[in-house]
């Protein structure tokens, strides 16, 4: 079922224990919304929790509102509801998934275009540029009153997933959002100090070996992250953030691959990334089981690193 954001709301009201599911590999925007909207659950009364698989990611620790995190299966209580925000499929939900499902009572919130709609209740927007965007309307159809915590979360969500208000999604209301949370006390210098102008030397290093081993094929570039590289720049599986930005941004570029071993040795996680008019969600992520928005799409393909690498390559060819 499609629901407004103010039937969500409504929804809301009607528990007392709330757990908010975030994605796997959480970026600014699930942990940012997530956790406020569970801020704005807790002023509300409720027992609220943001479930965010392997927890915050230690590039977004800065951020308020950590004690209403739990990662993977530590619920301190029995959630009445479920809500999935900025989570664009069940898999995303890693594992946290049986979680969820366990939930009698489940809602979506999202802007993921290839979104199945798997909740009871669903809400998304593929055209919002962040779900922070939609967290900050359902705090307002709360009621509740956006405390600096909750805008500095939400302000992270949408610099986060709008590139920092450059990637083709940004729209007015992205800034009339943003708007609304510097208003609320929401640091810019600081938020975005933390997001874009710092970086640890071990992300550092990654990025270094990563890049040196870049390919190119005309439109297209990829690269590859392997657990070797991992190991030897003491990085963090959270440290291939926005290395793929660094392939779509090559001159003469249309479509990026990173291709990013997983611990297991045997499965690789891809970020894509495209410019007009190419679709990497629906051509390229969705046919292989994966999914995410037009011009910043993801899969997880279970098969080695470098079969896995052919097989997103052999669909770019295509569709060039
Ligand atoms: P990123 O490259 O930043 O990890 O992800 C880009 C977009 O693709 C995000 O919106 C994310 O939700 C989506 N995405 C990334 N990985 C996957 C995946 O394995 N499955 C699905 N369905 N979406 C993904
Ligand atoms: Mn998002």
């Amino acid at each position: 079922m499609n629901v407004t954001i103010r039937e969500l709301a409504d929804w809301l009201r009607g528990f007392d224990d709330i757990a908010v599911f975030g994605h796997r590999a959480p970026d600014g925007d699930a942990c940012g919304s997530c956790v406020a909207v569970a801020l704005a659950l807790r002023a509300l009364g409720k027992r609220a929790v943001a479930c965010l698989p392997e927890g915050m990611p230690e590039f977004l620790r800065f951020l308020p509102g950590q004690e209403c995190v739990v990662p993977d299966g530590e619920l301190p209580f029995t959630p009445q509801c479920a809500l999935a925000v900025d989570v664009s499929a069940p898999d995303m939900l890693g594992d946290n998934r049986a979680l969820f499902e366990a939930c009698p009572q489940r809602a979506v919130l999202d802007h993921h275009g290839s979104n199945p709609f798997f909740g009871q209740r669903n809400h998304v927007e593929p055209n919002r540029a962040a779900a922070g965007e939609m967290a900050l309307l359902l705090i307002a159809e709360l009621g509740v009153t956006l405390t600096k915590d909750m805008a500095s979360c939400l302000f992270a969500a949408i610099s986060s997933d709008s590139g920092n208000f450059n990637y083709s999604n940004t729209t007015a209301e992205t800034f009339e959002s943003a708007a609304v949370c510097v208003r609320a006390g929401a640091d810019v210098d600081e938020i975005t100090g933390y997001i874009y102008r710092t970086r640890t030397e071990a992300r550092t290093r990654l990025l270094g070996l990563c890049l040196a081993e870049l390919k190119r094929e005309g439109k297209v570039a990829w690269a590859r992250v392997t657990n070797a590289m991992f190991e030897r720049a003491g990085a963090m599986r959270c440290d291939t953030e926005r290395i793929v930005n660094y392939l779509i941004e090559i001159e003469g570029v249309e479509i990026a691959a990173l291709a990013i071993e997983q611990e297991d040795g045997c499965s690789a996680k891809f970020s894509l990334r495209c410019v007009a008019p190419y679709n990497v969600a629906r051509d390229v992520a969705q046919p292989l089981g994966g999914g995410g928005h037009e011009r910043a799409a993801g899969i997880t393909i279970h098969r080695p690193l470098d079969e896995a690498l052919n097989m997103v390559l052999a669909r770019v060819r295509e569709i060039l």
